[in-house]
């Protein structure tokens, strides 16, 4: 059943598309936290990072080096957030697993 970020990386839903591989697919957030905040997100379906399992080991560490890459590309170089909300406790609201890039701005600790 498709949820909004699998249409969204099928295209059925218009995106700002930042990154993409045959892994992952990456694009700004349509309500911005930050001068700079992308949604790095698995081509796969994964709907949360408590829903993951050791096969997708590799994708997790993949979706933090397209992160990374992704900041350098936005000029980050002061540093940056990487963020993954899971379950209603942790502010999830969309079912597909993805990082928040958040940047362009000083990061507050401990979040909200
Ligand atoms: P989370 O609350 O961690 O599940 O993050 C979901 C994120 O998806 C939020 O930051 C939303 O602003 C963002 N979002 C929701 N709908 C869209 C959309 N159509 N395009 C881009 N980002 C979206
Ligand atoms: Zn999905």
């Amino acid at each position: 059943m498709p949820c909004l970020f699998c249409k969204i990386i099928a295209g059925e839903i218009p995106s700002k598309t930042i990154f993409e591989d045959d892994l992952t697919y990456a694009f700004r957030d349509i309500n911005p936290q930050a001068p700079s905040h992308v949604l790095v997100v698995p081509r796969k379906h994964i709907a949360s990072l408590a829903e993951s399992g050791p096969e997708d080991e590799a994708l997790l560490g993949h979706l933090h080096l397209v992160a990374a890459r992704i900041a350098a590309s936005e000029g980050l170089s002061d540093g940056f957030r990487t963020v993954i909300n899971t379950g209603p406790d942790g502010g999830q609201t969309v079912d597909h697993l993805h990082v928040h890039l958040l940047g362009g701005r000083s990061m507050h600790w401990p979040p909200g």
